[in-house]
């Protein structure tokens, strides 16, 4: 894949902030976009429709499997997730940065595949997950508990990772990401 833009995958267990800090981020830096991901999982309340994700049936998703219009995919908490190839190439070839936010089996197929940078973020500690789950409300207690189990298997995966932040204060995560950012941009300018 011919790249002019830059591809960082952003992967953290459930609840950790990556939705909030890459929404931060795409604010203030136009160059960047965040890939819309397809899934077979319903659409949360407050979800859009092509906003927050493509949401189509396991059969329109398989369509795409067959059809290689995946970057990657994998199967997350019982539903599948994918990455479209066209949207990414898309974007880099207008050379916009692009933003995966993928689970820690999806950014493994990335790096496998491409030249893409990997940044990891946790929370500071287990309780402070959990509170962060417990306050947003968009998941039920048994969900809660089902992600704050899988959360112990994605932390293992952090060596695998370029960059390892955690998302203790909002405001220095931030600066952290953006930081990474224009390192990046720095290392792979012409
Ligand atoms: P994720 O996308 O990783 O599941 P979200 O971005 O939805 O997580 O954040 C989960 C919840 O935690 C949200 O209610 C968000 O406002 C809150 N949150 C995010 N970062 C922090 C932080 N550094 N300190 C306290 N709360 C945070
Ligand atoms: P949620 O259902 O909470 O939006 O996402 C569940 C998990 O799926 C999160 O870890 C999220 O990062 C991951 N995910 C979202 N889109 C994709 C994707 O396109 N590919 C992969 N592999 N994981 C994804």
């Amino acid at each position: 894949m011919r790249q002019k833009g830059l591809v960082f995958v952003v992967s953290a267990p459930a609840g950790t902030g990556k939705t909030t800090l890459v929404q931060m981020l795409l604010k203030r830096y136009p160059g960047c976009v965040e890939s819309i991901s397809c899934t077979t999982r319903l659409p949360r309340p407050g979800e859009v429709k092509d906003e927050h994700y493509h949401f189509l049936s396991d059969e329109e998703f398989d369509a795409k499997i067959a059809a290689g219009d995946f970057l990657e995919w994998a199967q997350v908490f019982g539903y599948k997730y994918g990455t479209s190839k066209s949207f990414v190439e898309h974007e880099l070839k207008r050379g916009h940065h692009v933003f995966l936010v993928i689970d820690t089996q999806g950014a493994k197929k990335i790096r496998e595949k491409i030249d893409a940078i990997l940044i990891f973020l946790s929370a500071p500690t287990k309780a402070e997950l959990r509170r962060r789950l417990e306050e947003r409300k968009t998941e039920t207690a048994a969900i809660i508990e089902q992600r704050l189990a899988w959360a112990e298997k994605e932390v293992q995966e952090i060596p695998n990772y370029d960059y390892h932040i955690v998302n203790d204060d909002l405001n220095e995560a931030y600066q952290q990401i953006a930081a990474i950012v224009a390192l990046e941009e720095k290392k792979h300018a012409p």
